[in-house]
């Protein structure tokens, strides 16, 4: 017995590491979220066609494509929308083709395109899912990573009505986790969506959600996670956007330099 404790106790913290989830920022709206080793990779396969945004540098394209630490084994990968800042279809492609154990969840538009402009889409098409834009909530497991989806309008009213955004709640381990694309601040839709019935542990939101009283009503009263970090920040830097979001939320974090990391445990 005395043998045993020694074993537990050896092998214990290494358990306890192997739980925490780690957050890692690639740029723009791009995640590496991981949680014992289940690994989902959202909006973070993309080039730098709008420079106001930030994207990911030729080394970290590199290492994603060579699966080096902290992507090896990237199970699920996901896109919100088809905008540049958050998906390229090359790069998405070759990602898919280099990583035969991910599969891939977006949009019919987002699979349209990739169709479309990447030249070797048969060889990833098996793995690659995706839905017609509607008003129900879908759940998938997707190599033993569940995946709630939902359609919500693309911020900027009639101009962007024709793309189509997706939000996500990943379940990683024990953590939930909430990334918003660039939804739109409608209540009513964040009302129909009723994310706090998944009691979301981390949820990204676009940074610009923290400042306005539209997007704190839908933190306050309908998103309602125990941890709030801003994405989609500039890179022009906007101090009074940061520091408006410290005040209205000091446990808040924004994403501003690649491959810093989040933990929670
Ligand atoms: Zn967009």
């Amino acid at each position: 017995m005395k043998h045993l404790f020694i074993v537990l106790s050896l092998f214990l913290p290494l358990a306890l590491v192997g739980q925490n989830l780690e957050i890692t920022y690639i740029a723009n709206e791009g995640v590496l979220i991981a949680n014992n080793n289940q690994k989902v990779l959202i909006d973070a396969l993309f080039d730098d066609f709008y420079k106001q945004y930030s994207s990911p540098s030729e080394k970290v394209v590199t290492s994603m494509m060579a699966s080096e630490n902290p992507f090896e084994q990237v199970k699920v990968v996901l896109t919100t929308h088809m905008h540049r800042d958050h998906f390229e279809a090359n790069i998405t492609g070759e990602f898919l083709k280099e990583h035969q154990e991910s599969r891939f969840l977006s949009s019919n538009q987002v699979r349209d395109e990739l169709k479309a402009k990447y030249v070797d889409f048969s060889s990833i098409q098996g793995r690659v899912k995706a839905y017609v834009r509607g008003v129900h909530t879908l759940k998938d497991e997707i190599n033993g990573v569940t995946v709630y989806s939902f359609f919500i309008y693309h911020a900027g009213g009639e101009r962007t009505r024709s793309i189509e955004n997706m939000g996500f709640i990943v379940e990683v381990g024990d953590k939930r986790v909430l990334h918003l694309g660039d939804s739109d601040m409608n209540p009513d839709r964040f009302k129909e969506v009723d994310l706090a019935k998944y009691e979301i542990d981390v949820a990204l939101v676009p940074y610009w959600y923290m400042t306005s009283d539209a997007g704190i009503d839908i933190i306050n009263n309908s998103i309602k996670a125990k941890q709030l970090i801003g994405i989609h920040y500039p890179k022009a830097p906007s101090k009074t956007a940061l520091e408006q979001i410290e005040k209205n939320y000091p446990q808040a974090k924004v994403f501003q330099k690649a491959m810093e990391t989040f933990i929670s445990n």
